[in-house]
């Protein structure tokens, strides 16, 4: 059995969601031409014989010329090290010196697959020139071309992925699959606005599981947890008189209740946990 996680990065309309989509064999994210239309992470999770793969979709790679897309860089970053794969997604038609720059800049140390995506609309030099710069990067572990909108070469691309996963255990069965994307994405729209709401290092402290996703006949009742590791950041979060996470459970309620489209009832509560990184800790603690 082969398991782990793998993050796609890619500029904006690289194709991620697209090259996601394809993988999963239905339309789990939002595919648009517009730019970033992919505002949170989307992890799903495909399940085989002998192999279990955890992806997840970020926003695209931005300019930090704002301090958000500053931070959404770090979480870029932060995601890359949380990977057993990633994934480099390439847009053929774009400028090869500019995702080089953009790919080496990010310090990758677990392997990378370089995926030349949208090979359908670009000459067979123009692929052939992609996978020859790409193959002699030193951050490259391996290069796959495939038109993601088409399928072709999403089977091989798999293919390398379950090669360079670790040996282990499925991290999800299948009877808790069902209820996942939504409870993920109720949990990274909480993770967003704690990243718009609170300062410097803040967000890259606290993490936040959703433990109760029920619905009742008029609305939606959602138990969360923030996990902090340290007193001083639980009192941030909780802010003076809790006027700050009043106001991180508001922003959070309008949207989740847009992205279900149901009135919601959104109950959020702050914990401390020294070691909430240990890994093993955060998918018990997740429930699956
Ligand atoms: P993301 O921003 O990286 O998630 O990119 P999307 O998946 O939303 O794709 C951006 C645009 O590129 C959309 O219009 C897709 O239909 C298009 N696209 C994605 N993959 C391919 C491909 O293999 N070939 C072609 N021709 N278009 C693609
Ligand atoms: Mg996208």
């Amino acid at each position: 059995m082969k398991a782990g996680f793998v993050n796609i990065f890619g500029k904006p309309n690289a194709g991620k969601s697209t090259l996601l989509n394809s993988l999963m064999g239905e339309k789990l994210a939002i595919v648009s031409p517009k730019v970033q239309t992919t505002r949170h992470r989307i992890k799903t999770i495909l399940t085989g014989d002998n192999y279990q793969v955890i992806f997840s979709d970020t926003p695209g790679i931005i300019e930090p010329k704002y301090k958000l897309h500053e931070k959404m860089m770090q979480a870029v970053k932060s995601s890359l090290e949380d990977a057993d794969v990633a994934i480099f997604l390439f847009d053929v038609t774009d400028s090869l010196a500019d995702a080089d720059q953009i790919f080496s800049s990010l310090g990758v140390r677990v392997p990378v697959i370089l995926v030349i995506n949208k090979t359908d609309i670009a000459s067979k030099e123009k692929v052939t020139t992609a996978n020859t710069f790409f193959s002699a990067k030193d951050y490259v572990n391996g290069v796959v071309e495939i038109s993601a909108s088409k399928g072709a070469g999403v089977s091989d691309l798999l293919k390398k992925i379950i090669e360079l996963l670790p040996e282990g255990e499925a991290f999800y069965s299948d009877e808790n699959l069902s209820d996942l994307p939504t409870k993920f994405f109720v949990g990274e729209i909480i993770r967003e606005k704690i990243f718009y709401l609170y300062q410097e290092e803040i967000p890259y402290h606290a993490t936040v599981l959703v433990q109760e996703f029920k619905e009742k006949t008029t609305l939606t009742k959602i138990r969360a947890e923030i996990i902090v590791q340290r007193e001083t950041q639980k009192g941030i979060i909780l802010g003076e008189k809790g006027k700050m996470i009043k106001e991180l459970g508001t922003l959070a309620r309008i949207e989740i209740e847009e992205f279900i489209g149901r009135k919601v009832f959104l109950e959020l509560f702050v914990k401390v946990r020294p070691k909430w990184r240990d890994s093993e800790l955060y998918l018990r603690e997740y429930g699956y």
